[in-house]
């Protein structure tokens, strides 16, 4: 296995990332909030493929939590994440502390943008400006050529993008498919809230974007109807569900009428879990 060295302080971390860069290697960052799984990883492996370096970071973002949601029960297995870095090849972990990624003297004021009215945004006030800013300190110390995320998480990818793109920063932005469990439930480090029982009802949340897929496919053409059916179908399993939307995949406006491309994305709670999800439907 080969070493992989962790970095936790910022001046270190950009010292390093300035020799490297004179060097002219290629970094991959793949940012994530630790308790590893494989949908982590298959981002790392693509990072792997595409980069000489390639850096994950580890950092429980508190700026993306609401203040009733789950930051201090969000699942750290530090020693866990190290091991399945270390079988990935990873180059160099960055975990910074809360400290050295906010000192007092930071002051970072980056906007979500236009995207985060939409879907998750209303539902969690404040959370996606907590994400751009951390995503844009991430960039600024890491300063990768290419920066990977999930399409689980589909608005988040596409709100990096935008603010890359508006900021004029030269870094790529890679979007990598959802990684899923057998019964088609998305992993996230979060399904390790869920009781045998819970974990049994949050399969149907994929099995409705699927149900939609078919009605879309099969030529219903109202969103209306079909959010309708996926409600019918979710309603026995979940215990409260905050959005089911059919929107267009570019700017996540509501759709009132299918496109040629359409995002079904979903919104739920099984007790105090929330899960999300979200098919892309072309025609
Ligand atoms: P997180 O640690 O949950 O913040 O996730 C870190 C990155 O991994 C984000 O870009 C997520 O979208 C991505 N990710 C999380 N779960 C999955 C999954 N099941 N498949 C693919 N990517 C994922």
């Amino acid at each position: 296995m080969r070493f992989m060295h962790i970095l936790k302080n910022v001046n270190t971390t950009s010292k390093l990332v300035t020799v490297l860069k004179r060097e002219r290697y290629q970094i991959g960052l793949i940012p994530t909030m630790g308790s590893l799984h494989e949908g982590h990883l298959r981002l790392i492996r693509h990072a792997k493929r595409e980069n000489d370096i390639v850096v994950v970071s580890i950092f429980v973002n508190p700026l993306q939590f609401g203040p009733k949601e789950d930051f201090y029960q969000y699942p750290r297995d530090f020693l866990n994440d190290q091991k399945l870095l270390r079988k990935e090849r990873v180059d160099y972990l960055f975990a910074p502390s809360r400290r050295a990624m906010f000192p007092s003297s930071f002051n970072q004021n980056v906007s979500p943008g236009p995207l985060a009215r939409y879907l998750c945004g209303p539902k969690r006030p404040g959370h996606f400006k907590g994400v751009v800013i951390v995503v844009k300190r991430l960039l600024d110390i890491i300063k990768p050529d290419a920066a990977y995320f999930g399409e689980k998480d589909y608005q988040q990818a596409r709100i990096v993008e935008n603010m890359v793109r508006k900021l004029g920063l030269k870094v790529k932005i890679r979007t990598i498919g959802t990684v899923r469990e057998k019964d088609g439930l998305a992993m996230s480090s979060r399904n390790r809230y869920l009781t045998g029982e819970e974990r049994k009802r949050a399969s149907r949340l994929h099995q409705s974007l699927l149900m939609a897929k078919r009605l879309i496919l099969k030529g219903e053409k109202s969103p209306k109807a079909i959010k309708k059916s996926i409600r019918e179908y979710l309603s026995d399993n979940m215990d409260k569900i905050d959005y089911i939307s059919i929107s267009n995949p570019l700017n996540l406006r509501p759709l009132k009428q299918l496109g040629q491309v359409n995002l079904v994305a979903i919104a739920c709670h099984i007790r105090c879990t929330r899960l999300i999800d979200n098919l892309v439907v072309k025609l």
